[in-house]
């Protein structure tokens, strides 16, 4: 089974007696190894669908399948990222790296030795002892990158990862996240707002509609014109 499957996905939000219908009808496959952008305009509902899809909110109808299992709105081990690096501040680049595997229950020699491969892949490997205070934003995103990636994924669901970065840190980001990415052969799904982005990173993008949100378009990215 593929390693994510969205049907037919319906999200309103309501507050007293207001309903604000956000996701309408919304269904894709994502494949082994692909990568998806998904662009659409501001409100339209990109993060909604992505805390549908990682559980962290309950959508009004259909079903998130991952390896063919319906996750009825539970949690999955897919690995999530967003704009804001929300590292701890008390803690250090390594330790920020290993939260993921302590809440895993790895064993901590074999978990410090994983964060610590990640950091060095990462370009960090100097760093591992700084705290979040002394990194630039893209040194902390790449620790956020590492985080999210230090239980080895095979799905990983990025909300606009890269859109706080300066252009230069932005391109070494995204070919560092590329590179992980394909060498693990994992599954993306990459929100953002950055057409570039999304055609230069993607072998498919989603183009979403106003909402109620739908998929507008769907194009497959070949390797001629990115
Ligand atoms: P995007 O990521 O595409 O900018 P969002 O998924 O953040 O869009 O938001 C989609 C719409 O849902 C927006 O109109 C937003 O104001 C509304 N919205 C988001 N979260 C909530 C919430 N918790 N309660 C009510 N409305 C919300
Ligand atoms: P940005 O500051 O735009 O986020 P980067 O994260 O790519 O850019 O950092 C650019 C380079 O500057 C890094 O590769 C690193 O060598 C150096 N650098 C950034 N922050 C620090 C720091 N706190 N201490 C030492 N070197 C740093």
């Amino acid at each position: 089974a593929p390693p994510l499957v969205v049907e037919h996905i319906a999200k309103s939000y309501v507050s007293g007696s207001k309903v604000t219908p956000v996701i309408g009808d919304l269904s894709f496959t994502l494949g082994r190894g692909e990568i998806i952008s998904v662009v659409g305009p501001s409100g339209c509902g990109k993060s909604t669908l992505l805390n549908v899809i990682c559980g962290l909110i309950r959508p009004d109808a259909g079903s998130i399948r991952y390896h063919g299992r319906d996750l009825k709105g539970q949690q999955s081990s897919m690995g999530y990222m967003l704009q804001k690096d929300l590292l701890l501040p008390w803690r250090s680049a390594l330790a920020n790296v290993m939260l993921g595997t302590e809440i895993r229950g790895v064993p901590r020699r074999r978990g410090e030795e994983r964060a610590r491969a990640l950091l060095d892949q990462l370009g960090l490997d100097g760093f591992a002892d700084n705290y979040p205070a002394t990194l630039s934003g893209g040194m902390r995103q790449r620790v956020a990158l590492a985080r999210t990636l230090v239980n080895d994924p095979d799905v990983l669901l990025l909300d606009e990862p890269f859109a706080a970065l300066d252009f230069q840190t932005k391109l070494l980001i995204e070919g560092d996240t590329v590179r992980l990415v394909r060498d693990g052969q994992r599954s993306v799904l990459l929100i953002t707002h950055d057409i570039e982005e999304a055609v230069s990173i993607a072998d498919r993008v989603l183009v979403l509609s106003q909402r109620p949100t739908r998929i507008k378009a769907s194009y497959q990215v070949s390797l001629d014109c990115a």
